[in-house]
């Protein structure tokens, strides 16, 4: 689509898909006023997160809100000041996590940035399911990060993703793991193939479940050791749940081997019951992650770039701004797996 810029009183205005609940896809294209201030940001594209689809089937935003936060663009306007203090300059291609963590506070500074109160009022505003986006300079302090030349607007727009898997599987503990293990990657969606791919390692078995037949075969195709579309006898040593519903822990305390770890990575409504004496005599951990740390990011950009995490494939929509709500119904019926949005 072309940028169409238009005057609306003194403010110019850009399209963005904005929340309507009355809407296909519950977004509408609509005409927003265009940031002026601070360092602004021209979208090149923005992945579609299951926190996205979750917040607008669940009405968990206001109308009119834009939403969209694994955005990629460039550098499209910045003072003299700013650009020499970061060495960023216009036209550089950026990503940007959404938060700014405050880096002191007690949860900053044990690795639970994503619990830090600053971290939680900081997105970048608007969204980036729009033409352009302002960050603050605390973004370009702690979130911006280049893109190196080496890849493609697409796969830079999985920092965030791959970011908060990294974080999932540092939380669980693997990393400093003896010995060999079986890993279980419950749901297969873009993160739960990101997951599994971040958690390889050898002398691990990475198991991939899911119902879909297409999304076993991308699994394999991406290194999983094994595919299964439901739980047989077998036991892991850590299940990472990154789909389900709430009865998704209690399979999951069923599937454990004895001493295993089990990651809640996924929003789900309704009450998780499991037995209390299986989490005490089997000292079973059930921890959680939920939204990445800043060395995470940056990991994030290395793997991408060295090729260790392939994200190419799991795009299977693309879509402009005016079709985005319709795009990702589509995707929804067709079983995509990911919606990527280029304005
Ligand atoms: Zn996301
Ligand atoms: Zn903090």
């Amino acid at each position: 689509m072309k940028a169409q810029k238009r005057d609306v009183g003194h403010v110019s205005a850009m399209q963005a898909a904005i929340y309507d609940p009355d809407a296909k896809g519950f977004l509408r294209l609509s005409a927003v006023s265009k940031p002026e201030d601070n360092v602004i940001v021209k979208v090149s594209g923005c992945g579609v997160c299951g926190s996205d689809l979750l917040k607008l089937d669940r009405a968990l935003v206001s109308k009119g809100a834009v939403l969209g936060h694994e955005m990629v663009g460039v550098i499209d306007q910045i003072s003299n000041e700013l650009s020499a203090r970061y060495q960023l300059k216009a036209g550089d291609r950026i990503v940007s996590s959404h938060h700014v963590p405050c880096g002191t506070c007690n949860y900053c500074l044990n690795k639970q940035e994503s619990l830090c109160t600053q971290f939680k009022n900081t997105n970048f505003n608007p969204g980036a399911f729009c033409q352009y986006t302002e960050l603050s300079e605390g973004h370009l302090k702690h979130t911006v990060l280049k893109i190196p030349d080496a890849i493609t607007d697409e796969v830079a727009s999985f920092t965030e993703p791959v970011a908060c898997c990294i974080k999932a599987v540092k939380r669980s503990g693997l990393l400093s793991h003896k010995g060999s293990a079986n890993v279980l990657i419950v749901g297969l969606g873009s993160i739960g193939l990101i997951m599994g791919q971040v958690a390889a390692r050898e002398n691990l078995t990475v198991t991939g479940l899911d119902l879909l037949p297409s999304r076993l075969e991308l699994a394999k195709e991406l290194g999983f050791t094994n595919v299964v579309h439901n739980l047989g006898n077998d036991f892991y040593d850590y299940i990472f749940l990154t789909a389900g519903s709430a009865p998704t822990i209690d399979l999951a305390v069923k599937a454990a081997r004895d001493g295993a770890t089990i990651i809640v990575f996924s929003s789900v409504k309704g009450e998780a019951k499991f037995d209390n004496n299986d989490i005490y005599y089997r000292e079973l951990t059930i921890t959680s992650s939920y939204s990445p740390n800043l060395e995470d990011l940056r990991e994030s950009l290395e793997l991408l770039k060295q090729g260790k995490v392939r994200v190419n494939k799991l795009i299977t929509h693309r879509s402009n701004l005016e079709n985005l709500g319709v795009t990702i119904e589509q995707a929804k019926q067709e079983q995509g797996i990911k919606v990527y949005l280029a304005p």
